[in-house]
């Protein structure tokens, strides 16, 4: 039998065995449960495995077998040593899925995973990867590389885990790829609960960050270290060489909340939100590329504490302000509590560039509780050039603790900062022709983050930017009962049904849980429903409904029916809705009739509505407020109403909730635009009802027989404008009565 030499195969299987010793006869052709020789034992059942695990030696080799291991509970607990660690890897890099109720926990010294894929599931226990058995036995040394943790959230949204949970000392999490986490909690967090975690000398890196939808609440950071409780601790964790893709969970794409981290060399890529140095000190951000792409909130770097130090960093095309600025230094809470601001002292901002940024804020956040301004502090050496030119500085207390020297600046900078700053509206590009160079020892120089494919693995395709509703599959339907039903049973996502002219009559609820659309073919088909909805979105349900009339007349005779409804029952991921060209009528049948109604614990990414017409609606055509714990949840991100007709409505025609201080979320928004409201509501029924939006507005809208849109401010600086409108055939901008709750003790 072939005995790999494990100066060759062994050592190194974990990166090269798949590649050194393919094509081998390395474990013969029978397919038993154990395999063994010379310290290398390839194991094809979990009991095969614990016993592998068992007897292992340092040195020794677990190869798991190719093939889909479901509700695989795997403990690897054994002690390697340094120079030679104890390997579990794949059989084949990619060919070991992890499904089903399957998790890893990592236990002892020495040890490294590599080569597996969890997919298809969620784990069973608080996370997928675990660098500990329990509270008392954690990992020391090891490593996790070349695996990917793709989609393997929690069906239920508000259930918390961690993809990956980093314990013990000296671990490094490497080359891995995980991507598209829908479910509360950091997708990585580096923890400090006992003293055997702290000061712990963690390297997380070159893995790839791959999308991480908007969560609708505060919990979705993609990578987290410490928390408030221990952030006055050192934790020592490297971060570098990252690339984080689109991870726009909530403001904070990293929560940094202990001190002495190093955040270097990274790329985050068009992610809302920012690098946050939430807790903890001393802390070093250098050599990262921040590159918005000009996508919606993207920022920089958030600086709060002491000692942090943000140096020789590159800020590209970022457009996101406040909370979501290119650079925010906050301004902290006198004798902070752990868990609030404390006061930033001794930062230094040196020898960055900020090219086409829309906002730097200093003393964010400046209100009656945190006004505790930036003491000892410098900014110095930094290229800033705002976003079309102009200047992005916004001062919200006083600065003179920062102390400004020899900058260079787009712009004329406001008048408390001048004299640290050239204005040079014509900075140079460098010779790639797409940076600013540095200048006269002002800007930042040499490289800045790192290339998406030099991150996470070769073998697993990371996501595309695509939209959901891109075509897969084309499917004609003709009209019928139940055609769209039996049609939609078994569809993919992706397809398009086309409807030919006619009636279509549905008897049975259409659960759907991939994007599909349905549009029609010419004519606008007739689609009527005997059921309280017709769709129910549960999973990755996405929806485009296209040039259709939908009649409410076969419903039940029942209160509540709503022709699209959610359920948090099978998972919430981020669902989509588009309407246009879509004719509403005659959902009438008893009272509170909806249009679109989420259930409690689901989340829309956006809801958009075009040229279409709503008419005859008994309750709330867009009901977007179950989540009324004033935890800060809400049921959707973007509701978005342009070009379309509502009449005689029971009203409101949207009710959107979102309750609580909590200052996580950019969302919810509301946005109307170009539309008509004829007789909304009754009783004082408002025209909408938008409880804790942050944004919106309302646009060159005519209004007859309405009451004023109901908005109430709970957190944060909430934006809604109002122009253009007419009321009742008169100009009138503002059409709103508006509580403010935010000062409220
Ligand atoms: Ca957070």
């Amino acid at each position: 039998m072939y005995k790999p030499a494990v100066s060759v195969c062994g050592a190194v299987l974990v990166s090269l065995a798949m590649v050194a010793c393919q094509g081998q006869p390395f474990w013969g052709t029978e397919r038993a449960s154990v395999e063994e020789w010379a310290g290398v034992v390839k194991v094809s059942t979990p009991d095969a495995f614990d016993r592998a695990v068992a007897a292992a030696q340092p040195g020794d080799q677990i190869i798991l077998a190719d093939g889909v291991w479901r509700d695989f509970d795997a403990l690897f607990e054994a002690e390697g040593t340094a120079d030679a660690p104890i390997t579990l890897a794949a059989e084949t890099p990619g060919a070991v899925i992890l499904s089903g109720q399957s998790s890893l926990r990592l236990s002892g010294r020495h040890l490294v995973v590599s080569g597996l894929v969890f997919k298809d599931g969620y784990t069973p226990r608080s996370e997928v990867i675990s660098f500990r058995k329990d509270a008392e036995t954690l990992a020391f040394h090891s490593r996790v590389t070349n695996t990917v943790i793709d989609g393997y959230s929690n069906p239920t949204r508000a259930q918390r885990d961690l993809w990956v949970g980093l314990y013990g000392r000296n671990n490094v999490f490497d080359n891995n790829h995980l991507s598209g986490k829908q479910n509360a909690g950091p997708t990585l967090a580096v923890r400090l609960n006992t003293v055997e975690s702290q000061e712990n000398g963690h390297r997380i890196a070159n893995n790839y960050f791959g999308p991480r939808p908007i969560f609708g609440s505060n919990g979705g950071e993609t990578l987290r270290v410490g928390t408030s409780h221990f952030s006055l601790t050192q934790s020592n964790t490297i971060v570098e060489n990252n690339f984080f893709d689109r991870c726009s969970g909530e403001v904070e794409i990293i929560s940094n909340k202990a001190g002495g981290n190093i955040f270097r060399g990274n790329t985050f890529y068009a992610s809302r939100g920012t690098l946050t140095l939430r807790h903890g000190n001393g802390t070093i951000v250098e050599n990262n590329l921040f590159d918005g792409a000009g996508a919606p909130y993207t920022g920089g770097v958030r600086v709060i504490n002491a000692q942090q130090t943000i140096r020789n960093n590159y800020f590209k095309d970022l457009t996101g302000n406040r909370f979501s600025g290119a650079l925010v230094v906050m301004n902290g809470v006198p004798n902070s509590p752990i868990n609030r601001y404390h006061q930033v002292d001794g930062a230094v901002i040196e020898n960055n560039t900020f090219d086409n940024v829309a906002a730097i804020e200093l003393g964010e956040g400046s209100d009656a509780e945190r006004t505790a301004v930036p003491i000892n502090s410098a900014f110095r050496q930094n290229i800033v050039v705002g976003k079309e030119g102009k200047d992005p500085f916004s001062l919200y207390d006083d600065m003179r603790g920062i102390g400004f020297a020899d900058n260079i600046a787009g712009a004329m900078p406001p008048d408390a900062l001048r004299a640290g700053f050239q204005v040079r509206p014509g900075v140079a590009q460098d010779a790639s022709g797409d940076r600013l160079a540095a200048t006269n020892g002002a800007g930042a120089a040499g490289e800045f983050g790192v290339a998406r494919d030099a991150t996470g693995v070769s073998w697993y395709p990371k996501p595309s930017e695509a939209s959901p509703f891109d075509q897969s599959r084309e499917i004609a339907l003709s009209p019928g009962t139940d055609v769209l039903s039996d049609a939609l049973s078994t569809a993919q996502a992706g397809d398009h049904y086309v409807l030919a002219p006619g009636a279509y009559h549905e008897s049975k609820l259409i659960t759907l849980d991939v994007p599909v659309t349905v549009r029609a073919a010419g004519d606008a088909p007739v689609v009527s429903f005997e059921r309280p909805s017709l769709f129910v979105l549960t999973g990755n349900g996405a929806l485009a409904l296209d040039g259709m009339h939908v009649t409410g007349a076969a419903a039940p005779d029942g209160s509540g029916n709503a022709f699209i409804s959610t359920s948090a029952v099978g998972g919430s991921g981020n669902h989509v809705l588009s309407l246009n060209n879509v004719r509403i009528e005659a959902f009438d049948v008893n009272r509170g009739f909806s249009v679109v109604s989420a259930a409690k614990g689901s989340f829309f990414d956006r809801i958009d509505v075009s040229g279409s017409a709503f008419e005859d609606i008994s309750g709330i055509p867009f009901k977007l407020d179950q989540e009324t714990d004033d935890y800060g949840i809400y049921n959707s991100e973007f509701l978005s109403i342009s070009d379309s007709t509502f009449a005689q409505v029971g009203g409101p025609i949207a009710s959107v909730y979102r309750g609580g201080r909590d200052e996580s979320t950019f969302g919810p928004h509301v946005d109307v635009t170009g539309s008509t409201f004829t007789n909304i509501g009754g009783d004082g029924t408002p025209l909408m009802v938008l409880h804790g939006i942050q944004k919106g507005s309302f646009t060159g809208n005519t209004v007859t027989g309405a009451n004023p849109i109901a908005v109430t401010l709970t957190t944060g600086l909430p934006v809604f404008t109002m122009t253009g409108n007419t009321v009742d055939g008169a100009r009138r901008e503002i059409f709103a009565d508006t509580t403010d709750l935010r000062n409220r003790k």
